[in-house]
């Protein structure tokens, strides 16, 4: 590949990530339909990529799927081969028809993932009804406590709803997934946020460098860490998950930053396992892992001579344009 900055990676992508699929393993890739259940939301992040989609959505008219259209399109998706769905936003769970659309996914034979802040599944019933039907619940933990938690959220008393909701899920046994969005507010806390996930029996953990859309945008280099800031922190996250036995991987995130933990990242397993596609609310459907890679990210002049060209995704574009390409090589550019 090897495109430079400026280079032929062009298009505005207007998504955000937050996948969490690296249980899925299939002798061929398994087609994932992510889809946005409406914008609305709880939270208020510093690093939020949908603000923007959401005023995009209401100007077609609504920010919102109804309950009919859901099920008419996990009807489709299954019809087309596909085998797991995740529900996210906006924050999914303050839909009260989210149980009816997991149950319908589940009874079609999709594997269900939910992307939630987790707020709302404090609260038991809320919980229990989507418990029990083999989800994975991919919880956003963005502090160890609720000074750095609440300051990303910019929502009073989050901290205390999430962190309540996961320990009630990882206890009953539900698969959980602890996700943090990088920042420059929160990258202090890596390992600390490893120990309370573990503290809840809570043993994954998917540490997402952020993308530069949305709120991010409106403040890139307040919100946005240098990878190489966020390195060390980031490596004993890492190492204090995977002596307890648990697992961490790595979104948006480049090989060569990455170093010895290449092997973290989960792009390498998207690139093999997965192939998604993303319903938005402000434009029609998107062949995201075509997207993420051609529209999103972007490489510098150095990449053409790395060894892990073929099999590295770049950076996020607007990390290129902002930061530079000093931090990349294949012999570790973030030495230099
Ligand atoms: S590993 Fe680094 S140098 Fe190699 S292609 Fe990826 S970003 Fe470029």
């Amino acid at each position: 590949m090897g495109v430079g900055v400026g280079g032929t990676r062009r298009g505005v992508l207007r998504t955000g990530t937050g996948l969490d699929l690296t249980d899925i393993t299939a002798p061929r890739p398994v087609l994932h339909l992510d889809i946005k259940l409406s914008y609305a939301c709880n939270n208020h992040c510093i690093h939020c990529v949908v603000a923007d989609q959401r005023a995009r959505a209401l100007a077609r008219g609504r920010d919102f799927r109804t309950t009919a259209e859901v099920l008419a399109e996990l009807e489709d998706a299954r019809r087309r081969g596909f085998g797991l769905v995740t529900f996210t936003g906006g924050e999914p769970t303050l839909r009260r028809d989210l149980p009816v659309l997991v149950r319908r996914a589940v009874a079609l034979g999709l594997a269900v993932g939910l992307q939630t802040n987790g707020r709302v599944l404090c609260y038991a019933p809320a919980r229990e009804a989507l418990c029990g039907l083999g989800v994975r619940f991919v919880v956003a933990l963005h502090g160890a406590d609720a000074e750095v938690h609440d300051a990303v959220t910019r929502a009073p008393g989050s901290f205390e709803q999430t962190l309540s909701a996961m320990t009630a899920l990882a206890s009953r046994g539900e698969k959980v997934t602890g996700k943090v969005v990088i920042s420059r507010r929160n990258k202090a806390s890596l390992p600390a946020i490893a120990d309370v996930l573990l503290r809840v029996g809570v043993r994954r953990l998917n540490l997402t460098f952020p993308h530069g859309l949305g709120n991010a945008a409106r403040d890139y280099r307040g919100v946005v860490p240098r990878l190489s800031e966020v390195l060390p922190p980031l490596r004993e996250a890492v190492v204090r998950m995977e002596r307890a036995g648990g697992e961490a991987v790595t979104e948006a995130i480049p090989l060569c930053v990455l170093g010895d933990l290449a092997h973290i990242a989960s792009e390498n397993h998207y690139r093999e396992h997965v192939r998604s596609e993303v319903r938005q609310l402000d434009q029609g459907p998107r062949d995201w892992s075509r997207d993420r890679v051609v529209e999103g990210k972007a490489k510098a002049e150095v990449c053409r001579d790395c060894p892990d060209d073929d099999r590295c995704e770049g950076v996020w574009r607007e990390y290129l344009e902002t930061y530079g390409d000093e931090e990349l090589g294949p012999d570790g550019g973030r030495h230099r």
